[in-house]
């Protein structure tokens, strides 16, 4: 049997609906509340849904039922264990990276878009899913299916919003790829692996990005306009490790924002400007990926543009191995305790405070830069407070959904903030 002929069986077998009415430019454009009307309550655009492969929803959305667990253990044999694990996900080996020469266009050092040519180069995939900007804008995500080294080269930088990029499959089956390469963030890869046999690929290899508090586009140039005092010109915007916002501007400055300094309330709080399905999130470091390529733990200052990558599984060793020439490896770094901090965070949740004068925020700017948590401890400070802020919102907005939507290795990896959770929240952390 040829490989088309596989594809056509396999999704023979699976019931495809009427493909969608409007492009994928019109789709991205559209604000939270138009693109997401007749979904779910939670739903983050991954694709599916505008693609024919929406009879498949209930199967496969993460916001349905949260199979994590349970493709983990396909994945690995094992679920997460003590320790990291909870935080980062299962992986096999972990590095500090960045590309031997930085491609400037890219979000840091452009090792993802490196790997994804490389892999169309070396002719082990015949067609990339990667996200491009909508032409006119730099921030409007358009996925795509790349077939040229230099289309994935073209689509390095964020589009820091909710992006359809599951609905690349139907042109995937049309045009009879099979050896596939998928760039995508974790709502995305759940979806994928767990329709990944139903979709007759030869080969698979799933290169995560981290990805948290994501926007619809017209809810990003919201935040643009709060964080920038010229937000027409930001081409490019990163939440660092060194707790301010860097926005580089087409001119090529950078304006640099002190996180306590963005005025939130502006935009109606976190719960104003991000989708309920990004709030109801709880895998930030894409964890059912092969490999995932961030930041987050990587040491500073940015303008090294050190990467960090957690390999999980033997495709991602082998993606690892190919991307490996290319690269220098660099070393962990670690200071400060997370616990003081998140436990204080805890409470925060619980009793939420104003926006402080500026002088108060200036000095705990100076104190989260100077004395804060940084490297590893810093990524496992943002995660444990991601985790626990979507843990209250979904206690709090969607009670009903928590034992579908929480995966059981969240309130083991919170475990330790539980006494300080009982004695705010007055519930326990466990379910
Ligand atoms: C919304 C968002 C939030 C993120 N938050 C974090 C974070 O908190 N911590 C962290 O460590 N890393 C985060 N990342 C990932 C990080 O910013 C870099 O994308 C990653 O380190 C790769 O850098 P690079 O230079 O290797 O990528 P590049 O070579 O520049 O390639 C970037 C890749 O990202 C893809 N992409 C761009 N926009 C989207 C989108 N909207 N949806 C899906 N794919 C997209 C493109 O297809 C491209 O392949 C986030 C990414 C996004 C899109
Ligand atoms: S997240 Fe994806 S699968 Fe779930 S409802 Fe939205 S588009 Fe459909
Ligand atoms: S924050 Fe989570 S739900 Fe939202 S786009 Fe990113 S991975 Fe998907």
């Amino acid at each position: 049997m040829g490989m088309i002929d596989n594809a056509t069986r396999n999704t023979q077998n699976t019931k495809l609906a009427a493909p969608r009415e409007r492009s994928l430019s019109e789709i991205t454009l559209m604000s939270a509340a138009e693109r997401l009307k007749g979904r779910p309550k939670l739903c983050s655009d991954c694709g599916v849904c505008s693609s024919s492969y929406r009879p498949m929803l209930p199967q496969v959305c993460v916001f349905v039922d949260n199979k994590s667990e349970e493709i983990e253990r396909k994945l690995h044999g094992r679920n997460r264990e003590d320790g990291d694990e909870l935080l980062f996900g299962i992986y096999r080996s972990i590095h500090v990276i960045r590309m031997a020469r930085p491609n400037p266009d890219a979000q840091w050092s452009g090792i993802v878009t490196g790997l994804g040519a490389l892999l169309l180069e070396r002719g082990i995939v015949d067609g990339v899913i990667t996200t491009m900007a909508v032409p006119g804008t730099h921030h409007a995500p358009l996925p795509v299916l790349a077939r040229t080294p230099e289309e994935v080269r073209a689509s390095a930088r964020n589009k820091p919003c909710l992006s359809p990029n599951l609905d690349v499959l139907d042109q995937v089956r049309e045009s009879g790829v099979t050896r596939l390469a998928f760039i995508g963030t974790g709502c995305q890869v759940h979806a994928l692996r767990a329709m990944q046999d139903e979709l007759g690929l030869e080969k698979l290899y799933i290169i995560g990005i981290p990805c948290t508090d994501n926007v619809a586009y017209p809810d990003m140039m919201r935040f643009l306009n709060v964080a920038s005092a010229s937000p027409e010109t930001v081409v490019h915007h990163e939440f660092m490790q060194d707790f301010r916002v860097w926005l580089r501007h087409e001119d090529g400055h950078v304006e640099k924002v002190n996180y306590v300094d963005l005025d939130v309330s502006a935009l109606g709080g976190e719960r104003g400007i991000f989708p309920a399905a990004c709030l109801s999130c709880f895998d930030y470091q894409n964890t059912l990926s092969d490999l995932t390529i961030g930041y987050l733990a990587a040491p500073l200052p940015p303008t090294e543009r050190w990467q960090w990558t957690m390999v999980r599984t033997e495709a991602g060793e082998e993606l690892f191995n190919l991307i490996r020439p290319f690269l220098e490896l660099g070393a962990f770094t670690q200071r400060g305790n997370r616990l003081l901090g998140v436990s204080e965070y805890v409470r925060m949740l619980k009793k939420p405070r104003g926006r402080p004068p500026f002088p108060i925020r200036k000095l705990i700017a100076w104190m989260q830069r100077n004395r804060g948590p940084r490297g590893m401890e810093f990524a496992r400070s943002v995660i444990e407070m991601k985790l626990l802020r979507n843990l209250q919102y979904v206690r709090d907005a969607h009670s009903r959904l928590e034992r579908r939507v929480v995966p059981g290795h969240v309130y083991r990896a919170l475990a330790q903030y539980a006494q300080v959770y009982e004695e705010e929240f007055d519930r326990p952390l466990a379910p």
